[in-house]
């Protein structure tokens, strides 16, 4: 008894010393933001529902992508704005597609919810096949099961990888993904070929149903090709970790920042940034090439003016100084190649 006690005190003991301080007994917190801060009182919720106000729509527009050279390209390096936050990245013969959305709607419902304002810019079977999927977080505008389970039926013989954030797995395994599918905490990678994937900590949280607030981790992800680094930074507020990422990887060479869903700021602050806020995250990790994502995209996921984001931008470039081309945003559907 004395000594299953004791191996009790010592296993104990050494899982609390090694548990990562970003994991707590009901889920995931975040580096740099109070516990208390994690989630809103159902008071706060609902002054914000009460009292915003309606998006004007805005006609953005749509180019058309080239789809039979995206199609057959295993050559050249591309970088298409499909919506929000949905770009598909060829590089070096390897399609990588982010946060993959092509619904209606971000919502667990078909007929409520943020609705697309802009249609994205390809359908799903003019997707070239792809070989990586990486996925940022669970909310509706990011994990869409419609379009991840087209991707996965339509590449049946040869899936892509799913890179997801830690505790994720189940929620792909419940809708028939069982393998193919790679879960990762802060900090841990995952090598294909001579290609690393990296999870890095951003500021957000996560929830899918009723009771599963933060649950399941939230991610960004650093994608290590051979000579080339992308970040994709996720959903995420302003918070030290852009620092400890630049810190880590010294530089970026391509990275996309979401610019919208910050009003009202005293409601979005902890866990959306300002575009001002995007520069600063272009700046901590030294990236040489930045995209605006996250805006333009979805009605009434947030406040501000839909076509704010990319004008707050330009300016917050500007007043930093920095050449207007190191952090730019692309028309929906447009491709920008040879970065
Ligand atoms: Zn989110
Ligand atoms: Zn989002």
């Amino acid at each position: 008894m004395l000594f299953i006690t004791l191996l009790q005190v010592i296993f104990c003991s050494g899982s609390e010393i090694t548990k990562p301080t970003h994991h707590t007994d009901d889920g995931y917190i975040n580096n740099y933001l109070p516990k208390e801060k994690m989630s809103k009182g159902l008071a706060t919720v609902f002054k914000w529902r009460f009292t915003r106000n309606s998006q004007t729509i805005v006609d953005f527009e749509q180019l058309e992508p080239d789809l039979p050279f995206l199609q057959s390209n295993r050559s050249e390096e591309t970088l298409t704005w499909i919506g929000h936050s949905t770009f598909l990245w060829q590089y070096r013969g390897i399609n990588i597609i982010t946060d993959p959305h092509l619904s209606n709607r971000a919502s667990p419902v078909s007929f409520a919810g943020p609705e697309r304002l802009s249609p994205p810019a390809l359908v799903l079977r003019d997707l070239p096949d792809l070989d990586i999927v990486v996925i940022s977080h669970n909310h509706y505008d990011h994990l869409d099961k419609s379009t991840v389970l087209e991707i996965y039926e339509k590449q049946k013989s040869k899936p892509p990888l799913f890179l997801v954030p830690l505790g994720m797995k189940e929620w792909f395994g419940n809708i028939g993904i069982k393998s193919g599918v790679i879960e990762l905490d802060w900090w841990e990678s995952h090598q294909v070929g001579n290609w690393k994937y990296h999870a890095v900590p951003v500021q957000h949280w996560s929830r899918r149903g009723l009771l599963d607030t933060n649950k399941v981790l939230w991610a960004g992800w650093v994608v290590e090709a051979p000579d080339k680094r992308l970040f994709f930074a996720g959903d995420t507020g302003y918070s030290k970790d852009f620092k400890d990422i630049g810190n880590r990887f010294k530089s970026m060479d391509l990275s996309l920042i979401p610019i919208g869903a910050y009003a009202p700021r005293w409601f979005m602050k902890d866990m959306h940034c300002s575009p001002e806020e995007a520069v600063q995250i272009h700046l901590d990790v030294n990236s040489k090439q930045s995209i605006g994502m996250h805006w333009g995209t979805f009605l009434n996921l947030t406040d501000e003016p839909l076509d704010e984001p990319p004008v707050r931008l330009q300016k917050a470039v500007q007043s930093k100084g920095l050449n207007p081309e190191t952090f730019i945003t692309l028309k929906h559907g447009e491709t920008l190649k040879n970065l």
